[in-house]
C-alpha cells in the first residue's frame, strides 16, 4: 500500500516541488493551506491537468486546535501519515530595532510552534506502527543568522533543537526525525526580495553564484522519507550551493 505523505504549505514553491516529487514515487500526497488561501480550486485544477491526485485540508500551522483537527479529518478520510515535511513558513523582516511583537509572534508560531502543532498529532502513530518520517524544513538563515532575521533565524535554529530531541526520543521506533536547511531557492519567499538585493548581497555570497531548485530540495526530502534513509537521524543537511558549511 502507497505510504502517505502530509506537506504543510504544499501550494508555495518548496512544498508544491516536494508534493510533486514524492506523489511521482508513489505516496500519496495530502497537503495543507492557509484558510486564506483563495487559489486552492485552481492549484487542486493546475495540479490535476499535471496528472496528480493531491489532496488538501485548510490549516493554520499556527494554531494549535487547527492542526489537530486538520491532522484528525485526514487520518479519518485517507488514513495514518508516515511521512510528515513540515514545510509551511513565513518571513517578516526587519531589524531588531523595528521589531515589534506581532512580528516576532507570528514568525515563531508560524515557523517554529507549527512544528509542534503538526508533529504532535503524528508522532504517536508513527511510533506504535513502528515506522514514520519526521523532516523539517528549517534554513540556513537558522544556522548562520542573518541581518533583519532575529525571528526567522531564531524559529529556523529552534526548529533543529526539536528535531535533535525527538529523533532521540524516537530512534528506537523506526521513526526518523531530520532537518533540512535550504540556501536561497528561487521560490516566492526569496524573488519577492528586490532584485538588486539578490544581486548586490545575496547571490555573492553564494559560491555556485545561483539560487537553489526547490526540485533539488524536494529531492533531498524524498531520500529522507525513504528507506534507505533509515539510518539517518537527528541530522541538519544543509542545501545552500556552499553558502554556508558547518
Ligand atoms: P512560500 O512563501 O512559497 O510558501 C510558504 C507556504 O507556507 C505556503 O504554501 C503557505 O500556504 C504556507 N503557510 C504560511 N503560513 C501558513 C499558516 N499559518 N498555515 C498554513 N500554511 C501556511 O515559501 P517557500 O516555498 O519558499 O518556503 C517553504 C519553506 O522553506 C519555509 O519554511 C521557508 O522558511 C523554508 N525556506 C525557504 C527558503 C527559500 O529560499 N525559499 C530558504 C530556506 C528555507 P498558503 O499559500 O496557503 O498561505
Amino acid at each position: 500500500m502507497a505510504r502517505i505523505a502530509l506537506v504543510t504549505g504544499g501550494m508555495g514553491g518548496l512544498g508544491e516541488a516536494v508534493c510533486i516529487k514524492l506523489a511521482a514515487l508513489g505516496y500519496k500526497v495530502v497537503t495543507t493551506y492557509s484558510p486564506s488561501n483563495k487559489k486552492v480550486d485552481e492549484w487542486l485544477a493546475t495540479t490535476r491537468d499535471m496528472g496528480f491526485d493531491f489532496k488538501a485540508y485548510p490549516c493554520d500551522v499556527a494554531d494549535y486546535d487547527s492542526a489537530q483537527a486538520c491532522v484528525a479529518a485526514i487520518v479519518k478520510d485517507i488514513g495514518p501519515i508516515d511521512v510528515l515535511v513540515n514545510n509551511a513558513g513565513i518571513t517578516r523582516d526587519m531589524t531588531f530595532k523595528k521589531m515589534d511583537k506581532l512580528n516576532w509572534d507570528a514568525v515563531m508560531s508560524t515557523n517554529l510552534d507549527s512544528v509542534f502543532n503538526m508533529t504532535k498529532p503524528v508522532a504517536d502513530g508513527m511510533v506504535d506502527r513502528g515506522w514514520g518520517r519526521i523532516i523539517n524544513i528549517s534554513s540556513v538563515n537558522g544556522q548562520k543568522g542573518a541581518f533583519g532575521q532575529t525571528n526567522y533565524s531564531a524559529a529556523k535554529a529552534g526548529v533543529h533543537g526539536f528535531t535533535k530531541a525527538l529523533a532521540l526520543e524516537v530512534a528506537r521506533k523506526g521513526v526518523t526525525v531530520n532537518t533540512i536547511s535550504p540556501g536561497y531557492i528561487g521560490t516566492k519567499m526569496v524573488t519577492e526580495i528586490p532584485q538588486e538585493v539578490l544581486d548586490s548581497k545575496i547571490l555573492p555570497q553564494i559560491p555556485m553564484a545561483r539560487l537553489g531548485k526547490p526540485e533539488e530540495v524536494a529531492g533531498l526530502v524524498a531520500y529522507l522519507a525513504s528507506e534507505e534513509a533509515a539510518f539517518v537521524t537527528g541530522a541538519n543537511i544543509a542545501i545552500n550551493g556552499g553558502q554556508h558549511m558547518s
